[in-house]
C-alpha cells in the first residue's frame, strides 16, 4: 500500500512574508504527526524562503508548475533546473493550467519527462469537467490524460510519480466529490497505472484526491481503499486545517 501523502497547493496566494509566516505555522502544526508524506507548494517567489523554513523538518517543498525546457528565450517562465535546488516535487497538469492557460497533454508530458530527468517528482493532475462527467465520459477522460501524461516513461519511472485525481467541478467550489465517486475513479486510475507500468508498481503509487477537501470531510476520503492522500487548495492556507487533513490520512486503516 502507498504511504499516505498530503500536498498543499497555495496557488497564487501569499506575499513573501505571509508565505514564511504560514510555513512557520505549518511546521509547528505538523510536527506531532507521523506516517504521512507532507508537501507544501508555495508560489515560485517564496520557494526558497519556505524551503529554508522547513530545513530539519519532515515537510517537503514542491513547485506549482515548471517549463519543459531547461533554459532559453522564454520570458517569464521558470524551468525545472531553476527550482530543483529548493524543491523535490512539482505539480504538473493542474486543471487551472489546462483550462485557463491552454496546457495540452503533450506539453504536460514534456514537463513530466523533464522533471523526471532532473530528479523532481511530478504530482500529475488529471480530472474531468462537469460536462464530461454528465456525458458519462469521466473514466475515459481520466484514462486518456494518464496515458498521454505518462507517455514514454518506463514502469520504474511511473512508479516514482504521484497522481492526483481532481474533478474540475470540485476544485475551489466547496462541492467535493463524494468519497464513493472519488474511490470509483481511483480504482480505475490504479488499474490503468497497472497496465501502463505493473500491478505491483501501481499499488505503491500515492493516489491523491483533490477538490474541496477540508478538515471536516478528510476522514471520509481517507476511509476509501484507493485514496492514499489529498491535494489540498484552499484549506492548505490554514495550518491547523492542513494538519487535520494530514492527520486524517496518517491514521487511516
Ligand atoms: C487544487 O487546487 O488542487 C484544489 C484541490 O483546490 P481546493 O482544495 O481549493 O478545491
Amino acid at each position: 500500500m502507498a504511504m499516505p501523502f498530503v500536498a498543499g497547493n497555495w496557488k497564487m496566494n501569499t506575499s513573501i512574508p505571509e508565505a514564511i509566516k504560514l510555513a512557520g505555522s505549518l511546521r509547528e502544526a505538523l510536527s506531532g504527526i507521523d506516517g504521512v508524506t507532507r508537501v507544501v507548494c508555495p508560489p515560485f517567489i517564496s520557494l526558497a524562503g519556505v524551503a529554508a523554513e522547513f530545513v530539519g523538518s519532515k515537510i517537503r517543498v514542491g513547485a506549482q508548475n515548471m517549463h519543459s525546457k531547461p533554459r532559453g528565450a522564454l520570458t517569464g517562465e521558470i524551468s525545472g533546473l531553476m527550482i530543483k535546488d529548493v524543491c523535490q516535487y512539482v505539480i504538473l497538469g493542474h486543471s487551472e493550467r489546462r483550462q485557463l492557460l491552454g496546457e495540452t497533454d503533450t506539453f504536460i508530458n514534456a514537463k513530466v519527462r523533464a522533471a523526471m530527468e532532473l530528479g523532481l517528482i511530478p504530482i500529475l493532475c488529471v480530472g474531468e469537467s462537469l460536462e464530461e462527467r454528465e456525458a458519462g465520459n469521466a473514466g475515459v477522460v481520466v484514462e486518456t490524460q494518464l496515458q498521454r501524461g505518462l507517455h514514454g516513461l518506463t514502469a520504474e519511472q511511473i512508479g516514482t510519480t504521484v497522481l492526483a485525481y481532481e474533478p474540475l467541478w470540485a476544485i475551489g467550489t466547496g462541492r467535493a466529490a463524494t468519497p464513493e465517486t472519488a474511490q470509483e475513479i481511483m480504482e480505475l486510475i490504479r488499474g490503468e497505472l497497472g497496465r501502463l507500468a505493473r500491478t505491483d508498481i501501481a499499488a505503491n503509487i500515492p493516489l491523491l484526491y483533490g477538490g474541496s477537501v477540508n478538515a471536516e470531510n478528510a476522514h471520509e476520503f481517507a476511509a476509501q481503499r484507493d485514496l492514499d492522500g489529498a491535494l489540498v487548495g484552499g484549506a492548505s492556507l490554514n495550518a491547523n486545517d492542513f494538519a487535520a487533513i494530514a492527520s486524517a490520512f496518517a491514521t487511516r486503516e
